[in-house]
């Protein structure tokens, strides 16, 4: 059985397995608590998007050109960066369960917030890889919430999922306050990418939070130097100075 086709059944099991999960224990809702629904179409409504025309690198909005006045003159190692929505509300609540509370059931209705940014972009690739965690952080904490939004996502699209493209040598410590060299100098040398999977390959590169964007740009700069040909950078959420509760 090629790949393609063992990830359409494996996700098909994964739904069926998971309609039953969901009839034994009925999910609640992370906004209003609401019982039955991973996230209620009202929450769902009231979700901040990231509409209308954005920043390219860093979805900031723009009017005239496609890259804001602060990427602009900055070497970036992906071709183009979207995020489903502002990390607050009910889709902060949504990343914390998928984060700390390792609820799978809240990855899949994310996934699927993925995957409409992904259909609805000229975007093309030919593997979607996760943001790793370092082997430490993951054995604390034992799943990788990136690959928890990345695998699904692969289902769906039917593209190949290649958590083994890349490594996370070292965690990165708080961006906080720090500007955007120092930022890139502390996630250097942060990843370490398998040309065996990278090279000539255009490439998904899935994420929970875009903060500042240095933590893709490392990751997407070790893949084109290890062969990539292209890099697109997804997350779920991304922070906003004007939107108070980010990390
Ligand atoms: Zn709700
Ligand atoms: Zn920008």
């Amino acid at each position: 059985m090629n790949e393609i086709k063992r990830q359409k059944l494996n996700n098909t099991l994964h739904n069926g397995v998971w309609r039953l999960v969901d009839w034994v224990f009925p999910p609640t809702c992370p906004g209003c608590g609401i019982e039955g629904e991973l996230i209620c179409e009202t929450c769902e409504s009231k979700m901040p998007r990231l509409l209308g025309k954005r920043c390219k690198f860093c979805g900031l909005s723009v009017t005239g050109a496609n890259i804001c006045g602060s990427c602009r003159g900055e070497d970036h190692s992906f071709e183009a960066f979207q995020a489903y929505g502002f990390y607050t509300g009910v889709l902060r609540d949504a990343v914390m369960r998928l984060k700390y509370q390792n609820d799978i059931g809240i990855a899949r209705k994310l996934a699927e917030y993925l995957e409409i940014l992904v259909l609805s972009s000229n975007w093309t690739f030919d593997i979607i890889v996760p943001i790793p965690l370092s082997s430490q952080k993951l054995e604390e904490r034992g799943y990788n919430q990136a690959s928890r939004l990345a695998k699904p996502l692969a289902a769906l699209l039917e593209k190949p999922y290649r958590p083994d493209a890349l490594t996370r040598i070292k965690e990165i410590s708080s961006q906080v306050g720090l500007d955007r060299r120092s930022r890139l100098e502390n996630v250097s040398n942060a990843f370490r990418a398998n040309p065996k999977i990278a090279k000539e390959k255009s490439i998904l590169l899935v994420d929970d939070v875009f903060t500042t964007g240095a933590t893709l740009e490392s990751a997407a700069s070790e893949l084109k130097m290890a062969g990539a040909k292209k890099i697109y950078a997804l997350t779920l959420a991304k922070t906003s100075r004007f939107v108070k509760n980010f990390e």
